[in-house]
């Protein structure tokens, strides 16, 4: 019986790599990759070869019955992207989901998650988050997404990328105001950084140090803070009040 494995490869540091997914690599007849020749280096530093086939956002419903061939001719395949976990953020839901859909056995091999990774050492609560991968890249459509999700008492973690990563500030300072929010950078690397405060105040901060704004982020924000028992219920007296003493 054919297998797909979706297999987690480093977000930077290459030990990350677990035995299981090195073994499963070298052992698969073909690794799908979001970008053949990024993955290439991967596996020349683990001293395998094998045959590759790309694997991106523009043609992932296209692969799907040739990589389905090769999990009924009984092979095992291997699904990567360029960094982390596939799915996140990343190509294979499509191959998944359709893989699934006919009955094919989907294995992952689990290792390294950016927003994982980021929330393990940020300090800021995990029992709960709201992970809402990249935000949308033009202001209006980000102020509005931030907004939706101002009421939400998890924990908020995002995607974003050193283009973006002041206009993202900026607009969390205008739709969250002051709550704590962590930047966590270059994760796994060697100028790995977590910083917190404000987003003013981070706004602040990269604007004095600009090597802060370099590299891969993962942005956490602390959750709206619960409503005080009888918080609600004041507020609406308050607006009574006003409203008698405006008659
Ligand atoms: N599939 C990946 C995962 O499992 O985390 C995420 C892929 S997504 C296309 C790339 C984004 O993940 C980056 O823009 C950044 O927000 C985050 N990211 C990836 N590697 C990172 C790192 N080493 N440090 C901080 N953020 C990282």
């Amino acid at each position: 019986e054919g297998v797909l494995y979706v297999v987690a490869t480093p977000i930077g540091n290459l030990d990350d790599l677990s035995p299981r997914a090195a073994r499963v690599l070298g052992e698969v007849a073909l690794v799908a990759a979001e970008d053949t020749r990024h993955t290439a280096r991967l596996l020349r530093h683990l001293g395998i070869a094998p045959a590759m086939l790309s694997l991106h956002e523009h043609n992932e419903a296209a692969r799907v019955d040739r990589l389905d061939a090769r999990l009924v001719a009984g092979e095992a395949v291997a699904l990567v992207s360029d960094a982390g976990t596939p799915l996140i953020s990343d190509p294979g839901f499509v191959l998944v989901r359709e893989l699934r859909a006919r009955g094919r056995r989907v294995v992952p091999v689990p290792g390294a998650c950016a927003l994982v990774a980021a929330l393990s050492a940020a300090g800021l609560p995990t029992d709960r988050f709201l992970f809402s991968g990249f935000l949308p890249a033009k202001g209006g459509a980000r102020r509005a997404r931030l907004e939706a999700l101002a009421e939400r008492d998890e924990t908020l973690v995002f995607y974003e990328s050193p283009h973006r990563i002041r206009d993202t500030l900026a607009d969390l300072a205008v739709t969250l105001g002051a709550r704590r929010v962590v930047l966590a950078r270059e994760l796994t690397k060697t100028f790995e950084t977590f910083l917190e405060g404000s987003a003013h105040a981070l706004l602040e901060r990269l604007a004095e140090d600009p090597d802060q704004a370099r590299g891969e982020f993962v942005v956490m924000v602390a959750g709206a803070a619960p409503r005080q028992a009888g918080e609600a219920a004041a507020i609406e007296a308050d607006t009574l009040l006003a409203a008698l003493l405006a008659e």
